[in-house]
């Protein structure tokens, strides 16, 4: 009884290590085509996709740790997102909101501030869009316009610069019933 179980024991032990090899191997494919996946959402150089495949093909679980440490913080979505943002950011900054004369808030639109009369911006001699004073180029149809210096208009001016600003205001509603 004894000598069949020792007997049997080299084929049992053959079993176990194929089961021990196939799991090893579909666990080393599976860390192999994560990294792959995971270091080209990150990087679009195909020499790292490729270093980085093969250290975790070569060292299975200490290349995992190591390309885990060594790889690219910022996926390439989340650095589009970041480069769009920053973007937005920009944009808001180069369209002043606040009055550099008095402090008040104001359109990015307006030309002059209406509380303290500060020149903000001017119109295009040509498309009428607002510039700021220190651009020398109109962006919007490429007419060049000389910088100025940003100059306070005397609230006592006679001829009274006035934008041509449209009232948003809604039509009234008169119902003559
Ligand atoms: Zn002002
Ligand atoms: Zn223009």
């Amino acid at each position: 009884m004894i000598e069949t179980i020792l007997e049997s024991i080299p084929f049992y032990l053959t079993i176990l290590s194929t089961v021990c090899g196939g799991i090893t191997a579909a666990l080393v494919g599976g860390m192999a085509i994560w990294t792959f996946r995971d270091i080209r959402s990150r990087s679009r150089d195909v020499l790292a996709h490729i270093l980085a495949t093969l250290l975790v093909l070569a060292l299975p679980i200490v290349g995992l740790i190591v390309y885990l440490m060594l790889r690219p913080h910022e996926t390439l979505a989340d650095a589009y997102e970041r480069s769009l943002e920053q973007e937005a950011l920009l944009q808001a900054i180069e369209e002043p909101e606040i009055c550099p004369g008095c402090g008040q808030r104001v359109r990015g639109d307006y030309l002059y501030c209406p509380a303290c009369h500060t020149r903000l911006k001017r119109a295009c001699p040509a498309c009428h869009h607002p510039l700021n004073l220190s651009w020398s180029l109109c962006p919007y149809c490429g007419t060049s316009v000389t910088p100025q210096v940003l100059e306070p208009v005397p609230a006592s001016s006679p001829s009274s610069p006035t934008t041509a600003e449209e009232p948003a205001g809604e039509p009234g509603l008169e119902s003559t019933a």
